[in-house]
């Protein structure tokens, strides 16, 4: 589903991404980790082009995205994404921050993207909260409801970064439950966090970066239970 292929990118003269090489399959959970600063979301940035790559290339189901002549705005209805800080709409409840997207760029008829909103709001166990705001919300609330959001473009991939890093912690399960059952309906998802327990029980795929590359990955056993390389070692020994 994705291809990315020797991907920099350098913000000025700083060398931020160092040729990152990734094939991500359709439905297969891909969990990033590695220490603050190696690059993990510039990375993910990279993937739906909210930042432009300065070398590389990326294809999207078999489109070339990081040539200029492509529509980055099909491609990014087809990409959701999660952030740390929600972003969501506060002057907007909740029901309209997630039709809005479906409404506006999908012309999604008002019945119908209300409807999906329902649907969603079970899915993330939030069906009671539909007119409230954001700002009447607890942060896993709202974290749901940015997932929920993302979710009603139904995007073929899913972007996480640090969803659950801003939340207290007796917030973070709620949150990470909504993401492992994504992953069970088989969604594909790019996942960066810090959350080790659940990148090991929820990945497919593992990945460490550091400096700007991949320096180690593969399945959540191996990376987790038998690291080969001494800087996957040394921050596992610390994280884990
Ligand atoms: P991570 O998510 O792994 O913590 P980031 O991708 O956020 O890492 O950042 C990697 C490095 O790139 C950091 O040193 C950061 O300061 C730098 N960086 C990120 N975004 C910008 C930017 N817009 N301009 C300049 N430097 C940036
Ligand atoms: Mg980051």
């Amino acid at each position: 589903m994705i291809s990315v292929k020797n991907l920099h990118k350098s913000f000025g003269k700083l060398d931020i991404l160092k040729g990152i090489d990734i094939e991500i399959a359709k439905g297969e959970v891909v969990v990033v980790i590695g220490p603050s600063g190696s690059g993990k979301s510039t990375f993910l940035r990279c993937i739906n082009l909210l930042e432009v790559p300065t070398d590389g290339e990326i294809l999207f189901e078999g489109a070339s995205i990081t040539n200029p002549k492509h529509d980055i705005n099909s491609t990014r209805e087809k990409m959701g994404m999660v952030f740390q800080h929600f972003n969501l709409f506060p002057h907007k409840t909740v029901g309209q921050n997630i039709t809005l997207a479906p409404t506006i760029v999908k012309n999604v008829p008002a019945e119908e993207a209300n409807k999906i909103a329902d649907d969603l709001l079970k899915t993330v166990g939030l069906a009671d909260k539909k007119d409230n705001y954001p700002n009447q919300l607890s942060g896993g609330q709202k974290q749901r409801i940015a997932i929920a959001r993302a979710l009603a473009m139904q995007p073929h991939v899913m972007l996480f970064d640090e969803p659950t890093s801003a939340l207290d912690p007796e917030m973070v399960g709620e949150v990470l439950d909504v993401m492992k059952k994504l992953a069970e309906g088989g969604m594909t998802m790019v996942i960066v966090t810090h959350e080790m327990g659940f990148a090991r029980e929820v990945g497919d795929r593992i990945v460490f970066m550091d400096g700007g590359k991949i320096v180690e990955e593969g399945t959540p056993d191996e990376v987790f239970g038998n690291p080969q390389h001494p800087r996957t070692q040394d921050f596992l020994s610390k994280v884990l």
